[in-house]
C-alpha cells in the first residue's frame, strides 16, 4: 500500500532516480572521453606523433579526475586504479603534447606545479593556501563580466584564471590556537 502511495508521488521511485542521473553522468563523461580522444588523435596525426597506447591511457586517466593533480599523483592513479605502468618521463611528455594541445592547462600554485583538463571546463579561479598548499576552485559572474568586456586590442583571449593566495580557514584557526597556548607552556616551563 505505501509503495503504491510512494509510485503517486514519484513516478519513478527515488532511487531509481538517483541511478537514471548516475548513469547519464557516466554517458556525458564517456562522451567527453570519446571526444578529446578524437582531438588527442588528430593533434598526434597533424604533429606527426605516435598514436600509442600509454598516450592514450593517460588522457583516459586525466580525464577521470576531478580537480588538480599532480604528476606524482596522476602516477599513482595509473598504477593503482588502471593497473597501468608508465615511467614519469613518459608522463612528462605526454603532458606536454597534451599542453600544446589544449586539452590541460598546468597551474603553478606558488611552489608546486599542478594540471587540471581543459575541454569544456567552465572557467574558474583558485584560492591558495600559502601555509597549506590547499587550493580551493571558485566561480564569480560578475568577475566573468567583467573581463569579458575589457577592451583588448588585436588580442585575442582564450583563457584565464585568477589566482588569489592567502590562509584556509584550518590554517588561520591553527595560528590563533598556537597563539593561545603559547604563553601557558611558556610559563610551564619557565
Ligand atoms: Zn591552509
Ligand atoms: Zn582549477
Amino acid at each position: 500500500m505505501f509503495s503504491t502511495f510512494l509510485w503517486k508521488i514519484f513516478p519513478i521511485p527515488p532511487k531509481r532516480l538517483n541511478f537514471v542521473r548516475a548513469s547519464e553522468l557516466c554517458m556525458e563523461l564517456n562522451n567527453l572521453k570519446e571526444t578529446v580522444k578524437q582531438i588527442f588523435t588528430e593533434y598526434l596525426r597533424v604533429n606527426g606523433h605516435r598514436k600509442t597506447s600509454e598516450r592514450y591511457a593517460i588522457l583516459d586517466a586525466i580525464y577521470s579526475i576531478k580537480g588538480h593533480f599532480n604528476i606524482e599523483t596522476l602516477h599513482a592513479l595509473l598504477l593503482n586504479e588502471e593497473k597501468f605502468r608508465v615511467s614519469r618521463a613518459t608522463l612528462y611528455n605526454t603532458i606536454e603534447l597534451l599542453l600544446d594541445a589544449k586539452l590541460v592547462i598546468k597551474h603553478q600554485f606558488g611552489t608546486s606545479s599542478q594540471y587540471e583538463r581543459s575541454y569544456k571546463m567552465d572557467t574558474h579561479h583558485h584560492l591558495i593556501c600559502t601555509a597549506c598548499g590547499k587550493v580551493t576552485e571558485f566561480q564569480n559572474e560578475h568577475l566573468q563580466q567583467d573581463i569579458s568586456a575589457l577592451p583588448m586590442k588585436r588580442f585575442q583571449m582564450s583563457h584565464y584564471s585568477l589566482y588569489i593566495y592567502g590562509t584556509c580557514a584550518k590554517c588561520q584557526s591553527q595560528k590563533k590556537h598556537r597563539k593561545t597556548i603559547t604563553p601557558n607552556k611558556i610559563r610551564k616551563e619557565t
